[in-house]
């Protein structure tokens, strides 16, 4: 897969507590030259968005601190009335029905779930840094 720089930008910020999970994300990314951060917990992710307004951001939901959940709500709470809205993934080993809607209703505007499909997970970056957000959450199961 191809990302072009210019479209790439600001860095992508990746949420994960699981060393392994943090070793995978960081080989996927680095494998296509894209910029990322990974931080190890959803204060660290709210932290982050902040310091340094990613293009992406994919965030795990269990972890510690401030789980997934909070975190995208959090940031959807101070983004109200700015007009931003980051494209967040939600990443998750929880496959239930319930637990996708949870996500969405948190704010997150993909939902992956795990172990990580590298190829899923690249073609999602793509389309978000290319065009915006497509729907996702209704074509992941
Ligand atoms: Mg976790």
């Amino acid at each position: 897969m191809n990302f072009d720089k210019a479209i790439v930008g600001n860095c992508i910020v990746s949420a994960e507590d699981n060393e392994i999970n943090q070793i995978v994300l960081e080989s996927i990314l680095a494998e296509q030259d894209l910029p990322f951060v990974i931080v190890g917990d959803g204060q660290k992710a709210v932290d982050a968005w902040r310091a340094i307004t990613p293009k992406l951001i994919l965030m795990d939901i269990s972890m510690p601190v401030m789980n997934g959940y909070e975190a995208i709500r959090a940031i959807r709470a101070e983004e109200a009335g700015t007009g931003q809205k980051v494209p967040i993934i939600a990443l998750t080993a929880h496959v239930l029905k319930c637990d996708k809607e949870k996500c969405k209703a948190a704010g997150a505007d993909h939902y992956l779930t795990k172990p990580i499909n590298p190829d899923l997970l690249l073609e999602t970056i793509a389309v978000i840094l290319s065009d915006g957000r497509p729907d996702y959450l209704s074509v992941v199961a």
